[in-house]
């Protein structure tokens, strides 16, 4: 899953090391660069080599095979260069639990991704910061048809909830934690032309309005931790289940962060990898996540005429 391993690459550098052992895959004892002999130091005897898989091997030794390393390494591996690694992670991806709980619980799933995307790169709760400067929960009321959702606030021109990072780690920034003096409430995004979102209109080309600035739309000055790419072509979409499912995006338990990989979903969850409590509970406990146990398919109740793909009639709220 593209969205969390790129944020976990950020945060503990943790899969560098698998992705070259993955990459690799065969522990490079000595390598000729094309096949030639190595430029060696004066009064040095070259090394007999014989060549094994296509590499050059110095005589008596023997390739040493290093398998691609399992998600659990890339666990070990990081937890081992961070002590605090498990309280970070839970940290970092509370906004998205709690969005993915959200969702689970009203049925609407809001999610940041590049249209094309079958992941999102965030999972988006009410709390979650607009462009505007105002929460979600501070616009009005959404619906999973929601397709602008205006801000609420008296005297905000913003016509459309977007997600906006509002926490250096969501653009992959992780060294202003470390800083003493960091004040995280006053991070804020950034255009190129150095202004803040909030100093740009929240409405129509989102143009800066600092004083003297010619800035005339903003211009991210930085990446989505998810998929390396620019905020602006990045869209918030507000979906129901059956949504997703037709789009072949996840949903239900699948929608959790890591919900592949059940070490780190427990330590999202509940901040120990081995405590599956809170995710026992989500998908056998009352109330839990449904888990496509509804109608869906050729039994489902017909969905306005029978077109499952049209059938949603776009909200304006
Ligand atoms: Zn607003
Ligand atoms: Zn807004
Ligand atoms: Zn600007
Ligand atoms: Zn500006
Ligand atoms: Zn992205």
């Amino acid at each position: 899953m593209v969205t969390t391993f790129g944020t976990l690459n950020n945060t503990g550098q943790s899969s560098r090391t698998s992705r070259g052992g993955a990459a690799g895959n065969q522990a490079m004892v000595v390598r000729g660069r094309g096949g030639q002999a190595m430029q060696l130091p004066k009064g040095m005897q070259p090394i007999p080599m014989r060549e094994e898989g296509g590499m050059l091997i110095p005589e008596g030794y023997t390739m040493r095979k290093i398998e691609p390393a399992k998600n659990y390494d890339v666990v070990s591996f990081a937890k081992a260069m961070n002590q605090d690694f498990a309280p970070r992670l839970k940290k970092l991806f509370d906004p998205e639990t709690e969005a993915a709980l959200e969702a689970q619980k009203t049925g609407i799933y809001i999610g940041w991704r590049c249209p094309e995307f079958k992941h999102d790169c965030q999972r988006v709760n009410k709390m979650s910061k607009c462009f505007c400067g105002h929460l979600l929960g501070e616009h009005a009321q959404y619906t999973a048809k929601s397709l602008r959702v205006k801000c609420a606030q008296g005297g905000c021109k913003c016509q459309a909830f977007v997600w906006t990072p509002s926490r250096p780690e969501d653009v992959g920034e992780f060294w202003h934690q470390r800083r003493r003096d960091f004040d995280p409430s006053t991070w804020r995004a950034k255009c190129r032309c150095k202004h803040t979102h909030e100093e740009h209109d929240p409405a129509g080309s989102r143009r800066c309005k600092s004083r003297g600035c010619s800035c005339g739309h903003f211009d991210s000055n930085f990446l989505c931790a998810a998929c390396d790419k620019h905020w602006e072509i990045h869209e918030t979409f507000f979906e129901s289940e059956q949504d997703r499912i037709e789009k072949g995006l996840p949903y239900g338990e699948m929608y959790l962060p890591f919900a592949e990989m059940p070490d780190l979903r427990n330590i999202a969850l509940t901040g120990r990898e081995d405590d599956d409590s809170t995710y026992l509970a989500l998908t056998q406990g009352e109330g839990s996540i449904p888990q496509s146990n509804r109608p869906v398919g050729n039994n489902a109740p017909a969905n306005f005429g029978g077109n499952t793909k049209s059938g949603f009639k776009p909200v304006y709220d």
